[in-house]
């Protein structure tokens, strides 16, 4: 690329490239503290890249030449190390290019709005697509019948984001550089600490913005060069990091096979009389950059035989599809994209060789086409396993053909209603939860409409992905003060990253299928890994209804809860923050009132981007 190009213009060049490197690797900043300024300048990064890929295309370039000119460029600005950049390019590209050449509407603005949506921004990166704009329809409201039900207790175990790493390597390097550790053959990260702050002001600096149009100001990159060679901003860290722990690390490693197994031999051991388990998805490692089938494979097999073999015949289990489970990781496509590399088919087709088991033809079919299925687990009780991966942003099909998001949709409302006909009740497993800046806005908002549509119906909801230990409220969207429904995060079996390990034992009440009661079990990963020879030290954490004083579970119970935490009952803030991390030990203690606060705000946001409730709850705590 360099040598097109005159001294001037590499010397631009090199002056981009120093302003939009980032001071860490991108995958370990958070996003959700990222200055604005550093957003900005993603956006513009992402959008630069995306045209050089759709001119590189129009040009008539092989994906082989653009992948190493993506490669170079992912490099360059420090977005991941080469061999990341080198695996996670060569695995994606044949997927964009596809999308690019059969797209006329796809554009860099689509790709880097989805990618660069942010939590409480809409502006942040716009998307300018009309096509993301769709509603689905919902039936006129009906009478709700009641079904028999059934009198037996229900007791279901809670289980998701697995994340299994068969290359954990107990004792192995778990500060790599790379974006998931402890794995055979990885070698320590010789990491630069930067003080980023001094540089994130004079990247500031840099961004002009006249009128809503955005500039880059180059001449800031050599102040910029200055002090990066003063030295004061960057200083090589110790290279005595302790190593890999023998039942997982709170630094960014997954769970090795012998975790999980411990995870469910411990359920069956500990909790008699379970009758379903929900898993919630996410059963592969974060190795994005070195995925392949075969991995996926093996361990969505390992994962379903284990809890089969474990609980027995009897116990019905209803998986969920995670972002994880594809390949390349996050990317599914619609069933009519059938291409070497591109498609989807393969992975709903072995699955269904996989959960077959518990799903009737119809559920089968389902899961064929489109990764979801609803099954019956008791008489008056459906189970709908949602595949909302296909809202993800970082689901590059989006940009081919953003209405496939809808098909789901009109399949769970079709769901929703023959189970409202029949006086059933629905329970919904999804991955991703509603409200986080993970799911297109347009989804979170009819999500949302037919929650609210379908409210006397669906009795509980669980979501795993986060990691961490949380709820959703969702209200009336009529009348914004009365709570309908809630969502259970179920938390994770890894501990990436900083978490400790959880599972849940959810009881329901057999007349309503509403949770009477929800208990959370982890243990103190630091504790464990003092003695591997040792099986952890499982416990319970919290009951929900006794340890926040709760008559019962329902939604108005909930938004009073949280309502109280910020007034007169502030020890349980403090609580839920300590709870959020499964009580780790390096996430914990630093969580502040700020911290906790954008916890609590995440239990009252369902829709992106609409934070009215959020912003009541962090007025109400800091009026102290
Ligand atoms: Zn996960
Ligand atoms: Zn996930």
């Amino acid at each position: 690329m360099r040598q097109e190009l005159s001294e001037l213009e590499s010397q631009q060049l090199a002056d981009v490239i120093d302003l939009f490197h980032s001071p860490e690797h991108v995958s370990r900043r958070s996003q959700e503290y990222a200055s604005e300024a550093r957003m900005t300048m993603d956006c513009l990064i992402c959008r630069s890249a995306f045209a050089t890929l759709f001119e590189g295309v129009e040009n008539g370039q092989s994906d082989e030449e653009l992948s190493e000119v993506i490669i170079s460029l992912c490099a360059a600005l420090n977005i991941e190390s080469y061999p990341v950049c080198h695996g996670a390019v060569a695995l994606n590209i044949p997927i964009l290019t596809h999308i690019i050449r059969t797209t006329p509407e796809a554009t860099p603005r689509a790709f880097c709005g989805l990618v660069g949506q942010t939590n409480d921004n809409p502006n942040a990166c716009r998307l300018e697509d009309p096509r993301f704009e769709w509603q689905v329809d919902l039936p006129p409201p009906a009478p709700v019948k009641n079904a028999p039900t059934d009198p037996r207790p229900l007791k279901i175990a809670v289980i998701t984001d697995a994340h299994i790493d068969p290359l954990y390597e107990a004792n192995g390097v778990a500060d790599c550089g790379e974006p998931v550790c402890c794995r055979i053959g990885q070698t320590p990260v010789e990491r630069y600490v930067f003080n980023s702050e001094a540089e994130e002001s004079i990247i500031e600096q840099s961004i002009k913005n006249n009128a809503g149009e955005v500039t880059l100001d180059l001449s800031v990159a050599k102040k910029l060069r200055e002090l990066r060679s003063s030295r004061q901003t960057r200083f090589v860290t110790p290279r005595n990091a302790a190593p890999a722990g023998f039942w997982g690390d709170y630094r960014n490693c997954d769970t090795p096979i012998w975790a999980f197994d411990n995870v469910i031999d411990t359920i069956t051991e500990t909790h008699k009389g379970i009758d379903v388990v929900y898993y919630i998805g996410d059963t592969i490692d974060h190795g994005v950059w070195e995925t392949t089938y075969e991995l996926i494979d093996d361990m969505n097999r390992h994962l379903v035989e284990k809890i089969r073999k474990s609980f027995g015949e009897n116990v019905i289990v209803v998986p969920v599809l995670g972002n994880h489970e594809s390949q390349p990781t996050n990317q599914f496509a619609p069933p009519t994209v059938v291409g070497k590399d591109l498609n989807t088919t393969w992975l709903y087709d072995a699955l269904v060789k996989k959960w077959g088991v518990y799903l009737n033809e119809e559920a089968q079919a389902n899961l064929r086409d489109r990764g979801e299925f609803s099954v019956r687990v008791r008489p008056g009780l459906r189970v709908i396993s949602l595949n909302n991966n296909v809202a993800y942003k970082y689901n590059w099909w989006l940009v081919y053909d953003p209405l496939e998001a809808k098909r789901h949709l009109d399949w769970l409302i079709e769901e929703l209603y023959k189970a409202e006909q029949d006086g059933d009740k629905v329970h919904i497993l999804a991955h991703i939860p509603p409200g986080v800046s993970d799911l297109t806005h347009t989804w979170t908002r009819e999500y949302n409409r037919i929650v609210n549509r379908f409210s006397k119906t669906i009795t509980a909801e669980f979501n795993g992905h986060t990691h961490s230990d949380e709820f959703k409220i969702f209200y009336n969207l009529t009348e914004p003060s009365s709570p309908i429904n809630v969502a259970w995060g179920a938390g994770s079996t890894t501990t990436y990253s900083d978490y400790n390990l959880n599972y849940k034992i959810v009881d329901f009440n057999p007349a309503t299928y509403l949770p009477e009661n929800i208990v959370n079990y982890v243990y103190n990963l630091t504790e464990a890994n003092l003695r591997p020879n040792r099986q952890p030290h499982w416990f319970q954490l919290y009951d929900m209804k006794n340890t926040y004083a709760l008559t019962d579970l329902s939604a108005s119970s909930m938004d009073d809860l949280v309502h109280r935490m910020v007034t007169n009952n502030r020890h349980l803030l403090d609580l839920y923050a300590a709870f959020y991390s499964k009580i780790s030990d390096t996430r914990w203690p630093h969580c502040n009132d700020w911290c906790k606060i954008d916890n609590l705000c995440k239990t009252v946001v369902t829709v992106l981007w609409e934070r009215s409730k959020c912003e009541e709850l962090r007025s109400l705590f800091f009026r102290k």
